[in-house]
This record gives structure tokens, sequence and C-alpha cells, in this order.
């Protein structure tokens, strides 16, 4: 049974959870443990305990710490990446380029710790000197969400404790186990008692003691916009700081100039690869006229040699659905877009069992064409390997269905053009934006977010995350 780490220790919760694996649901990855409320409270009061001396080490000290646990993650690449594939899902190959990026990032954030720095600034006053300083804002509670199990939780512990905060996590309940994997790297790494706490469990019990304990001092939240919502108001009433990344309905844009090649790589990966089950996956397609029909015939070609099978086979473009609730979900919206009156042009069926025999939750990506901007399957997120494709007479109708959404995480075009691209890329009303690539934001070193409903507060990642991890304090001293 693997444990909660509260104050140092290894303890049991007061429920276990199966973690199962999606691709063979015979196959139970292992029974994790289940806080409950007091037990997240001991968690918050283990980290409480922990700030005062951990938020005055050394950078040398922390960057020991995230080094050592960066050089573990990715000397380990490929069995965390087997769990990680086996708990959620994601292909072998992806699943490790996850791990390989938790790696880097905890190597990043080493060097981040060393890199804060401040400004000294001339006193409007004689006599007088002015210091910026960035310090650590306490006691952070984490709440990450299913679908990246490793690199999440890394990038916004890695920056948390680079920049002298402590730490109360709390993974989603569906894939404790890379969660408990980073927890017990870290532990071993060197990290005072305390300074990182993992409480598994529900996000409406353990969760919520995160929100409304006044020990916390800040919540990075990544999830839904529902759940979103609870951290905001919760964080709002006690002036708690939080930052929330959520849902996406991602545009990727076709224009008639686009290289077909290119535009059908970038729309497969973006739409389906991971399952589809991205925060920045694109499932609103935008295509112009002259190229609208040759894009639809090389897409539905392509989908045909997608192979859809056990997440750790080799060969496997698509795994399973991360359960069997997202996958009804997934389904639902096969029928909502029928029931729309969008022609389900390839895909969209359960697969009940993998090429071994195995029951798990599968089902062929689907994509739906002839679609209008306000059917469901183009306004709410379905969080599957659904995509929907929607003709646009020319670029700037392209470019008003791409930003007609409340969502605005990232955004997509393949184009040839320069102008095209140029102005997109200040247009598009999303916080990333990808020309020729897939809508996946890869590199670990920039900022990641969006903007209007699909986030709120500071980036994360990057040298951008100080903004959240630190907070500000202006020094005036007279000589
Ligand atoms: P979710 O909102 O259901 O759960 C996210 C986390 O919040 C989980 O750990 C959950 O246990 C916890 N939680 C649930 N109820 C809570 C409560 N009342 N109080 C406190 N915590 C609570 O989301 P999910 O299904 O795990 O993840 C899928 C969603 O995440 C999608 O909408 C996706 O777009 C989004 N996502 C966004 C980004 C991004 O960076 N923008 C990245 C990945 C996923």
């Amino acid at each position: 049974m693997f444990k909660n780490l509260i104050a140092g220790e290894w303890v049991e919760g007061a429920r276990v959870s199966r973690n199962i694996n999606p691709s063979d649901t015979r196959d139970v990855v292992g029974e994790y443990a289940q806080a409950d409320a007091a037990q997240a409270r001991q968690a918050v009061a283990a980290a409480t305990a922990a700030f005062p001396a951990w938020s005055l080490t050394t950078p040398q000290q922390r960057f020991d710490v995230l080094d050592a646990a960066g050089s573990e993650i990715l000397a380990r690449r490929a069995e965390l990446g087997d769990l990680l594939a086996r708990e959620e899902g994601k292909t072998l190959p992806e699943a490790i380029g996850e791990v390989v990026r938790a790696g880097n990032i905890f190597k990043f954030f080493a060097g981040e710790a060393l890199r804060l720095s401040g400004d000294s600034v001339p006193s409007v006053r004689p006599g007088v000197g002015v210091e910026v300083t960035r310090e650590p804002v306490g006691v952070v509670g984490l709440i990450t969400p299913w679908n990246f199990p490793i690199a999440i939780p890394a990038w916004k512990l890695a920056p948390a404790l680079a920049f002298g905060n402590t730490v109360v996590m709390k993974p989603a309940d569906l894939v404790p186990g890379s969660a408990w994997a980073l927890a017990d790297i870290l532990h071993r790494a060197g990290l005072p008692a305390g300074v990182f706490n993992l409480v598994m469990g529900r996000g409406s019990e353990v969760g919520a003691v995160l929100l409304d304990d006044a020990r916390v001092n800040a919540i990075s939240f990544t999830g839904s916009v529902a759940t979103g919502q609870k951290v905001a108001a919760a964080c709002v009433a006690r002036m708690a700081k939080f930052q929330l990344e959520m849902g996406g309905k991602n545009p990727f844009v076709v224009l008639d100039d686009a290289d077909l090649g290119v535009a059908v790589n970038a729309a497969i990966n973006s739409g389906f690869f991971s399952t589809g089950q991205r925060c920045t996956a694109s499932s609103r397609i935008i295509v112009t006229e002259g190229i609208h029909d040759r894009f639809v015939a090389a897409m539905v070609e392509r989908m045909k040699t997608l192979k859809v099978d056990d997440a750790r086979k080799a060969g496997t473009d698509i795994g399973p659905v991360v359960d069997e609730k997202q996958l009804a979900q997934d389904l639902d919206y096969i029928g909502i877009g029928r029931a729309e009156g969008a022609t389900l042009a390839a895909g969209g069926e359960a697969i009940e069992r993998n090429t071994d025999g195995a029951p798990g939750f599968y089902m062929r990506p689907a994509l739906f064409t002839e679609t209008t901007a306000a059917m469901r399957i183009n306004t709410e997120e379905v969080f599957g390997p659904v995509v929907s494709v929607m003709r646009a007479k020319n670029y700037d109708e392209a470019l008003a269905l791409a930003n007609d959404t409340p969502f605005g995480l990232a955004s997509g075009i393949a184009t040839t053009s320069l102008k095209h691209a140029t102005h997109f890329k200040r247009h598009a009303q999303a916080g990333m934006v990808m020309v020729n690539l897939p809508t996946a934001g890869v590199d670990y070193h920039v900022p990641f977010g969006g903007r209007k409903g699909s986030s709120h507060g500071p980036r994360e990642q990057g040298r951008y995350a100080a903004e959240f991890y630190t907070t500000v304090k202006t020094a005036y001293t007279q000589a």
C-alpha cells in the first residue's frame, strides 16, 4: 500500500483507493491511501511548522534537493513512464516524454533558485536606497488534475520549493501513482520533514481543507472550470493568493495556402494524441473553403491508420480514455453532435477490448464535419478524442470563429503566409499560439497558460513562475 507523506512520515489514510489501468481494467496498479480532512489539516500544520526554517535556507540547499530529484526522475524515465502510461492511459512514448519534461522542470527550477533576483533602485530622496526583493509566499496548496500525472505536479512543486515555500499537494484521485513516486523521490532527495506533504484523497474532502484553512497562503490549481470557480470563491473569501489553469476549446485554423501534410499532422496530434485529453487539445478545426474537402479527406485517411490499443504496447498511437465516466461523456458528445446535425465523418465508436482481448475504456477518435459554431460540440469541452471541423469563407472569418469562445488557452494555425501567421499571432485571443505546429505547450522553460475563461492569475512555468510563488518586498534604507 502506498501511503501519504505527512511531516516526513509515511502514514496510512482513512480509506484505500485502487488505482486501475484503463488499458486493462483487470490490472490494479496499486492501492493508495486516501487521507481524510483531519489528516489534510495535519499536513497543513506540518507545512506551517517547516516554513520558517525552509524559507531561510540558502539557494544552494534548495538547488541541491531539486537537482537531485531531477536527476533521479530522468534516470528512471522508462520505469516512471511505464507507471504513468499504466495508470493514465497515454502511450508509452508520450508518458516517457512527460517524465522527461518533469525531470527537466526540476533541473530548471534548481537553477532558478540561484537566479532569483531583485532590483536596487535610486530613491527620489537623497541618501536613501531602495531595494526590491522577492520572498516566499508561505504554505502553498497544490491541487492537480489527472491528465498530466507527473508534469503538472512537477511544474507546481519545483518552483514552490525552489523559492522557499512549503507545500501540501493533493493529486487527482485517478492517478496517485506518479504523484506518490514524486513524493518518494523528493523525500529521499533530502527535503526536511514537513517541507513537502502529499495527501491523496477526495477533492471535496482533502481539497476543501486546502481551500479553507487560513494557514494555506496560496493555492495553485489545475483542473476543470467548475472546480476552478470553487477554488476562486474560497480563496477570495479569505484573501488567499490563487492561480487557476482550467479548460479549453482550442481552435486550429487551416488556410487555403497551408501545406496539407503539415496541417494534417498538426491536427491529428492536437486533436487525438494523449486520447484528446489535453487542456491544449484542438477540438475545433476551422478550415477555409479552398482546402476544406482535401483536408477532410486527408484527415479521414490518416485516421484509418491510427492504432487504438493498450497504452504500453509498441506501435499504439492512441491509448484508452482515462476511465468509464470520461468514456461515457465522450460517447455522449458523439450522440449530441449527431443530434445537432453534424456529420460523423470518422470514428466515435467504443471499443470494449484491445487487440490482446483485455477490457479497457477505448474509443475510435471521432471527426465531425459540417459543424457550426453554436453546436455544443463546438462550445463545450469534451476532453476526449472528438474533433469538429467548421468551414470558413476566408482568413478573417476563420480568425473570428477561432476567437468565438469563452476559453483562451491555445490557438493554432496552418499557413505558409507570413502575413496571416503574423496577424494571427497578434490577434488570437489565447495564452499560447502555434504556427504550423500542434497546439501543445511543449517547452518547459517558457510560460504556460491562457486567458479569458481558461486561466486566472500569474502564469506557470519558466521564470514567470516566480510571480506566483514569491511575494515582492520594497525596502528603504537611510545610509
Ligand atoms: P477536476 O476539476 O475534476 O479536478 C482537478 C482537481 O481538483 C483534482 O485533484 C480534484 O480532486 C480536485 N477537486 C475536485 N473538487 C474539489 C473541491 N471541491 N475542492 C478542492 N479540490 C477539488 O479536473 P480533472 O477532471 O482532474 O481534469 C480535467 C480538467 O483539467 C479539464 O477541464 C482540463 O482542460 C483541465 N486542465 C487544464 C490545464 C491547464 O493548464 N489549463 C492542464 C491540464 C488539465
